[in-house]
């Protein structure tokens, strides 16, 4: 007889785990135990030395498919006679927790097949869901992940979902949301005078054919309300835009299979696994011109598109499907419900009082969302895995693996896109895309989700890193926090330190930092920074694009016209009728003479602002609606066949490389008046970018022996840009290091703030 005790750590929690072992054990005869605790899972298996074997052998082999298992230690202990079965145990609360919530799951297969099958108790169910599937991070307010800890708390099971609840061989064994029609969660249709219309399963049947008549409804999702409508039905998009005044920026799309999506998108092999899989991020996909509204995605020729992850969602195209004509597409749009700049609504009440002018109905129910989780944007990189949008639902609260154990620390992140990030052991946890924190709906979702991951994860933060930025509000919370000290990192430091963080490399690197804006230490707008990261971690500007003056500040982030004058300012061309001509004269006049005088001009080096001027010069957008929309506008139209790209002089200064952006506005101002199309001008300019960074990193890599150059920072979210530096790098042998596991614009910032905040104390 063979005795061992086993301890699994991971994401094994909230995933079948404990059933999974107790199947394999009841197979092997093997007696003992399974229980949670605080590391994990504990195991105390005891039999034949070959069926110890066996078990053990399947246990690395064959874990739940949703489980992750970082270790399994097994260690032989001394048998216990007493000892009659196989027993899944009332797990052990404890002070210091190491383990994983599992983030939430689509509706697995198994489910799907339950909730469409005539003779099963849960047909048509809403809230169907099982030990491999159903929500998990967004009802969960504390650990261990067990029922008490969720919304479901408030459900007392019936007789049967007990039983299968208790049962280790029922595939809903210790489902922590188990329910079903008699004990589980109401659905309700409202209408926008919050008149209850329809409940159950006739409320998705009821708003799947308001939905097919051309109606707006706001929906009950996993991580917030959606808003939705007809994907194909150009008026109510239109209207749609009109409400939201949103006239632009695209709208997510759900699609009922790959088949539906392959309708409107390109979709590639690697793209259908994702797309398919249980986390079901909104991917990327490149639409096939001419099928839905252009109003859609008016900017782009990508849509942002994603399958169904609840049974809600399920059943709502299930009704829908009969309510449409064979030619249309069973195709909706799925955007956030929220006010413009507003996190996405959770609560009932918040979303009718919020969304009661977008939408004609409320498809809601009564099982809380605790934890507010946007969803998640990717696009696919072939093989390379994926690029990140936004990284939340699905994903949070999965850990970026760090090379070393560091101090527990914390990184409260940047103002415009926050994340937060908490560095336990050799683990960061960065949570879900958080927002503008200029919002005050947005600050105190930031305020909560940092007492929830303090929670969740038992953690009291040692030091916290915060920006340089002294107006950040994220800033302004880390000095508020008078017990703990605080490290001011610079932006585009903290860019390039989450990338070398997530790809675990601590040696020197050649960081390039694109994005819109961060604050640099000479007070000046940083944001096209080519950075040495030393041994130690600490920093030195190497590189630049050449500086610009934003006349009027933060408003010609919005007026981009405002830039691409400065820029005509700054090469002395002053026939400024003949440019920008969309924008009135005398506007253009006063401008000028604010350049001339050097009124309220803020100085910039920023990549973004340099992506606006092109916009603007070559008269694709006068103003902005939403962020990056000049460079999103910009990429989008750009001749792929062109393979010219603009010369870029480069500078040496006192040390540093400059960039010389002027020089190139002279070369785009020239095309423009030998009238060359804007398609032909963006190519240029995306290849003679991409050709001045990795000439400038080529010098400095000469100058340093440095070879590892890191990418981050919001321009990279621009697959040419991306695509072209990994291509240009490689080619001249160097390697580009990139994100993979975060997004590379602010959401990123956190991580490299905790990061670096870990190794000073460390
Ligand atoms: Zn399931
Ligand atoms: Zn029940
Ligand atoms: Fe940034």
């Amino acid at each position: 007889m063979l005795a061992k005790k086993i301890i699994i750590k991971g994401k094994v929690q909230g995933v079948g785990f404990r059933p999974f072992v107790y199947k394999l054990a009841i197979k092997y005869n093997i007696k003992g135990y399974v229980l949670n605790d605080s590391r994990g899972v504990e195991i105390f298996a005891q039999g034949t030395p070959k069926d110890i074997n066996a078990f053990e052998t399947q246990l690395r082999k064959k874990p739940p498919p949703i489980s992750k298992i970082i270790s399994i230690k097994s260690k032989i202990t001394s048998p216990d006679q007493a000892l009659k079965g196989f027993l899944i145990k009332q797990s052990k609360g404890s002070i210091s927790h190491e383990v994983l919530i599992s983030p939430d799951i689509a509706t697995c297969p198994d489910c799907l097949r339950e909730l469409f099958d005539p003779e099963d108790r849960r047909y048509l169910f809403p809230f169907i869901n099982c030990t491999n599937c159903g929500p998990r991070f967004t009802i969960t307010s504390s650990i261990p992940y067990d029922r008490k800890n969720t919304s479901m708390s408030c459900f007392s099971m019936c007789d049967n979902c007990y039983r299968e609840y208790t049962n280790p061989l029922d595939r809903r064994f210790h489902a922590q949301p188990n329910c079903c029609p008699e004990c589980g969660p109401k659905l309700h249709l409202l209408n926008n005078a919050e008149k209850l219309i329809a409940q159950g399963t006739n409320a998705i049947d009821y708003a799947a054919r308001e939905l097919a008549d051309g109606n707006i409804i706001a929906l009950k999702g996993l991580g917030g309300f959606h808003i939705c409508c007809a994907a194909d039905n150009e008026q109510v998009v239109k209207r749609l835009r009109e409400l939201k005044h949103r006239p632009y920026k695209p709208f997510a799309l759900m699609a009922d299979s790959i088949k539906d999506i392959e309708e409107i998108a390109y979709v590639s092999k690697e793209e259908k696994e994702i797309l398919k899989g249980e986390i079901r991020p909104i991917v990327l996909l490149r639409a096939r011109p001419n099928v839905l509204p252009k109003s859609i995605a008016p900017d782009t020729s990508d849509y942002g598109i994603m399958l169904p992850y609840t049974p809600i969602h399920h059943l709502l195209f299930y009704f829908y499907k009969k309510y449409i004509p064979q030619d249309k597409f069973p195709i909706l749009v799925m955007t956030s419900g929220n006010r413009s700049g507003n996190p996405i609504c959770i609560g009932n009440r918040e979303a009718i009082s919020n969304l009661k002018e977008f939408v004609s109905y409320f498809l809601i129910h009564n099982r809380d969302i605790l934890i507010r989780c946007d969803d998640s944007v990717v696009r696919v990189l072939g093989k390379k895995g994926f690029l990140f949008y936004r990284r939340a639902r699905g994903f949070v609260p999965s850990p970026v693996f760090l090379k070393h154990k560091f101090p527990t620390v914390m990184g409260v992140g940047a103002e415009l896109k926050n994340t937060v990030c908490f560095i336990k052991n050799d683990q960061a946890f960065v949570s879900q895309y958080i927002g503008d924190l200029k919002n005050l709906d947005t600050y105190n979702f930031f305020l909560n989700t940092i007492d929830h991951y303090i929670d969740i994860l038992k953690i009291a933060p040692k030091a916290i890193g915060a920006d340089m930025h002294p107006d950040y509000l994220s800033t302004r919370y880390a000095k508020e926090q008078d017990k703990l000290p605080v490290i001011r990192v610079q932006h585009h430091h903290s860019h390039i330190l989450s990338v070398m963080a997530e790809n675990q490399i601590d040696e020197e690197v050649i960081g390039i930092a694109l994005d819109g804006s961060g604050l640099g230490p000479d007070n000046t707008i940083w944001g096209g920074e080519i950075l040495l990261i030393n041994k130690d971690l600490s920093f030195q500007r190497t590189g630049y694009l050449s500086p610009i003056r934003l006349p009027g500040g933060e408003i010609a982030i919005k007026e981009i016209w405002r830039i691409g004058l400065s820029f005509l300012y700054s090469i002395g061309e002053d026939n400024i009728e003949r440019f920008l001509t969309k924008v009135p004269i005398r506007k253009k006049e006063l401008i000028y003479d604010m350049l001339k005088k050097d009124i309220n001009c803020i100085i910039t080096t920023s990549c973004g602002r340099l992506f606006d001027a092109v916009c603007s010069l070559i008269g694709l957008r006068s103003s902005i609606t939403y962020e990056g929309e000049g460079a999103i506008v910009l990429e989008s139209i750009q001749d792929k066949g062109c393979d010219i790209a603009y010369e870029i002089p480069i500078k040496n200064k006192e040390d540093k490389y400059i960039i010389n952006t002027q020089y190139l506005i002279k070369e785009i101002i020239k095309d423009l008046i030998k009238n060359i199309p804007p398609s032909i001008i963006s190519r240029k300019f995306h290849l003679g970018l991409c050709e001045a960074l990795a000439e400038t990193v080529k010098n400095i890599s000469k100058d340093t022996g440095i070879k590892k150059i890191a990418l981050s920072g919001g321009v990279f979210q621009n697959q040419t840009i991306l695509g072209q530096m990994i291509h240009k790098l490689t080619s001249i042998g160097l390697t580009p290091i990139f994100h993979r596991s975060i997004s590379p614009n602010d959401e990123s910032i956190s991580l490299g703030q905790a990061y670096f905040v870990a190794n000073k104390i460390k």
